[in-house]
């Protein structure tokens, strides 16, 4: 009989889990809190062939590159405007870049056809038994699915029902972020910006149309409700008050923008990310944040875990190990990557500003560029990914799982 798997989660981890799961029999039903696909959030970028592997297996290389950015470099500015270093694209932008819900658009296109899609719900309990897991939603009627894997993001609500309290597992890095999508007033063509004041980084882009602004700034982990976006802009507003430069444009259009992604800068670690008939995939079991190659690593682990599955015949006894072992030093690597970027984004004092801005400039002579960005990329390689020799997509699926 076909298995039945709810997956948590519409973002990336989520629909790429869709996509591999039809492409090898199995049946994905996928339940997201939002009423639809959620927009804003950062450009994400994909570095190295491991990256590029998924994406062209996925048969998405091509159409992630029609979309790229083809975002330039990123300018650092004093609070007049004046340029004090640059940094190559190569830098923040990886081997390809796409705007985060434009991919998320992408993969849902791919797999709506044949994946049902749950809008506006999100599952409120669920009780494991030998012949299944049976899910009481907040709205729909409950069911029983063989597996459910949580693809719901650093909150995981899966890893809440059935790992313990998030504050097991979050570690929080000191920082929070907040992006949203801006109009272009100062024209900025295919450019970064950059700006700093003591415990403030503050940045715009522009590229492929679309307009990004951004903060990050260091705090205590802060309590707001994570569903009421006009209390999240007020604790951005108050952090920064006062600040220069485009400071007090940015906020107009922060309170002026529909969406809005704030969140800490955190990491999860959790000893195990599989438990029972329930795994957790992307940031839901192993997220980094910024810097952190999250969507990556979030493909990767989609790619791993249907592949795992689909070997395995579906006996998750057998493909869940499999898979956190795979799984488990790869997103360690990258997770390390990310775990200077709330200081190097928003250093605390003057001097930290001065000496991180001096790295920049070090930064943009080509030959150390390259140096760190063998740096990153070599995070993105280091696993050795499985051929699990997929049909191809147009074909029909394989024998039932
Ligand atoms: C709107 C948005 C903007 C983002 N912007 C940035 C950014 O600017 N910088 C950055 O570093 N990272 C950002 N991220 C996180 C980034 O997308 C991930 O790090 C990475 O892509 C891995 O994705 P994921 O699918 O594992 O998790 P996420 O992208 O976090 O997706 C999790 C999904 O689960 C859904 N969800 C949450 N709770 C429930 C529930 N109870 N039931 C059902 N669904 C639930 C969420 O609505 C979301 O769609 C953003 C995420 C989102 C959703």
């Amino acid at each position: 009989m076909t298995k039945k798997i709810l997956i948590s989660g519409a973002s990336v981890a989520g629909p790429s889990l869709a996509y591999w799961l039809h492409r090898y029999g199995f049946s994905a039903t996928v339940v997201e809190r939002a009423p639809g696909l959620r927009g804003g959030g950062f450009a994400v970028d994909f570095r190295g062939d491991v990256h590029l592997r998924v994406l062209r297996e996925m048969e998405l290389l091509d159409e992630v590159r029609r979309r790229q950015t083809n975002m330039g470099d990123q300018v650092v500015v004093d609070g007049r405007g004046r340029q004090l270093a640059k940094l190559p694209s190569a830098f923040m932008s990886g081997d390809v870049e796409i705007e985060r819900d434009e991919l998320s658009r992408l993969l849902y296109d791919r797999t709506q056809e044949h994946t049902e899609y749950l809008f506006g719900d999100s599952i409120a309990s669920m009780t494991e038994s030998a012949d299944g897991v049976r899910v009481c939603f907040e709205h729909a009627g409950p069911r029983t699915f063989d597996l459910v894997l949580g693809a719901d993001g650093l909150h995981s609500n899966v890893r809440a029902l059935a790992f313990g309290p998030e504050s097991r597992f979050i570690r929080h890095l000191g920082y929070y972020v907040a992006a949203f999508d801006i109009p272009n007033f100062l024209d900025l063509d295919h450019t970064g910006l950059m700006y700093n004041e003591p415990g403030l980084g503050v940045s715009m882009g522009s590229a492929g149309g679309k307009t990004d602004g951004g903060f990050v700034f260091p705090s205590e982990p802060l309590e707001y409700d994570r569903r009421d976006l006009d209390q999240q802009k007020q604790l951005v507003a108050d952090r920064c008050a006062g600040a220069g430069w485009e400071v007090p444009r940015l906020l107009e259009a922060m309170w002026a923008a529909p969406e809005m992604y704030f969140d800490s800068i955190s990491q999860v670690r959790m000893p195990h990310f599989q438990r029972g008939r329930v795994a957790l995939v992307g940031d839901a079991g192993y997220g980094a944040t910024l810097g952190g190659l999250g969507t990556g690593t979030a493909m990767v682990g989609a790619y791993v875990l249907a592949g795992e599955l689909a070997l395995a015949r579906g006996d998750h006894r057998v493909a869940f190990p499999r898979y956190e072992e795979l799984m488990r030093d790869y997103a360690a690597g990258c997770q390390k990557l990310a775990e200077g970027a709330g200081p190097f984004l928003a250093p605390p004092t003057r001097f930290r500003i001065w000496h991180r801005n001096q790295m920049y400039r070090l930064l943009s002579w080509r030959r150390l560029a390259g140096i760190f960005d063998k740096l990153t990329t070599k995070a993105a390689r280091n696993i050795t990914l499985p051929d699990y020799r997929p049909a191809p997509r147009s074909a029909a699926p394989r024998e039932p799982a």
